[in-house]
């Protein structure tokens, strides 16, 4: 298996990249899809932020390094990837702030209708979101399964959240069906791009979409806490209004008015200061990102995922999966259903092969194709099929649940 790893990585024209992130030599790492890696273009970034623009340049840089439109420019270096218009995006806040005032913003747009619709088992925050709302008094949460969603359609939705790739088993929602049935209903949608956004072709205008949002440090690498970016259809930005009205989504913020007046366009979508450093971070993950491609990276996510299954049958390792066989289906990750799930990622852990594990069962592995070789994928199957052989799991140092999995 490794002479065909090393075959595909030698023909891969995406290998060259791996060296422009800083990857531990002693790690296999299938996480990137939870926290993106480090590209090494990032610490010289940072340093010049850090030390010119901020110790050097002071608040004079606002101007002079453009910090005033910085989250601007990474939203528009974000919409060629997503299917959006430039002036469509815009970077800020966590995704969890931009579900709570985009849903805010559709419940406004659509009066006399309360429910904000959603599937049981999306990402927590964004039901969370939806519940928080619903105890100010805005909206009515309602969730209904992914074969019932368009018959849940009824003239009571105001919005139609989904995240567009799932979390756990990598389903696909069908973005362009699902989005005119919520429309022929006469809701609007809002979808999360978080596992989708830097890892697979998104076309949210030509699917009509009204709202998205989604998450800067899974596969757009901006490091922990990245700012998310939030996307809004140009038909809406000038009858869309966010609770949020911090002064930086104000039409002119430095006139230090009384009265709050939106800013046109999707600026009114931001709310307080941009964090500068975060964004630097994240601009550098983007422009990598978008420098090798996304139709690129998607075909190797695919390839790398398949590599994995048809390794995983020529060892007779016979691993529950969960979500979609065909890779046309599922986004850039694989996920097994075992009982041992959580000891199993433990002992990967041990043996510096980092997956997650997902509540209650599920082993997750991500195949971020930026940076991961097929190499990476055969030494993951060797250790996955020792720690089997061995029955790792049942050591007690990997039953030991930690906080943060
Ligand atoms: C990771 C993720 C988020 C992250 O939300 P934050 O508020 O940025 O931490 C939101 N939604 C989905 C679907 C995610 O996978």
């Amino acid at each position: 298996m490794i002479d065909r790893a090393r075959e595909f990585d030698d023909a891969d024209p995406l290998a060259k990249y791996r060296d422009r992130f800083d990857l531990p030599t002693d790690v296999i790492y299938l996480d990137g899809n939870s926290l993106g890696a480090l590209p090494r273009a990032t610490l010289a970034r940072l340093e010049q932020v850090i030390r010119g623009e901020w110790g050097g340049g002071l608040i004079r840089s606002w101007n002079d390094a453009d910090w005033i439109g910085a989250a601007r420019r990474v939203g528009g270096k974000i919409a060629p990837m997503i299917g959006a218009q430039l002036h469509e995006v815009v970077a800020c806040d966590s995704t969890s702030v931009n579900l709570f005032k985009l849903i805010a913003a559709a419940l406004e747009m659509r009066p006399g209708r309360k429910v904000v619709l959603s599937e049981p088992g999306n990402f927590p925050t964004d039901l969370y979101m939806i519940a928080g709302l619903e105890r100010q008094g805005l909206g009515k949460r309602k969730l209904a399964s992914r074969e019932s969603i368009v018959g849940a359609l009824d003239n009571d939705v105001a919005l139609l959240l989904l995240t567009h790739v799932h979390y756990k088993s990598g389903d696909i929602h069908d973005m362009v069906a699902l989005t005119k049935a919520a429309h022929d209903a006469g809701a609007l949608v809002l979808w999360d791009l978080s596992h989708s956004c830097g890892a697979l072709p998104v076309d949210l205008n030509a699917a009509g979409a009204d709202f998205a949002v989604g998450c800067g440090y899974k596969y757009l690498n901006g490091g922990p806490g990245a700012p998310a970016f939030a996307f809004a259809a140009e038909r809406h930005h000038n009858t869309m209004h966010q609770p949020l009205t911090g002064w930086f989504g104000h039409n002119a913020p430095f006139d230090f008015s009384d009265d709050y007046e939106p800013a046109a366009g999707i600026d009114r979508l931001q709310c307080g200061t941009s964090p500068i450093l975060g964004l630097a971070a994240l601009e550098v993950g983007v422009e990598l990102i978008s420098e090798i491609g996304i139709d690129r990276l998607y075909a190797k996510s695919q390839a790398l995922s398949e590599f994995f299954l048809a390794g995983l049958a020529d060892c007779g390792l016979d691993l529950e999966g969960v979500g979609p066989s065909n890779s046309d289906e599922r986004g850039s990750q694989l996920s097994f259903r075992h009982p041992e799930a959580y000891a199993i990622c433990q002992a990967l852990i041990a043996r510096g092969v980092i997956g997650d594990f997902r509540d209650p069962d599920i082993l997750r592995l991500g195949f971020a194709p930026a940076y991961l070789r097929f190499v990476d994928v055969a030494e993951a199957i060797r250790h996955l099929v020792e720690v089997f052989a061995n029955e790792e799991w049942m050591r007690p140092e990997f039953q030991t649940r930690n906080a943060v999995t």
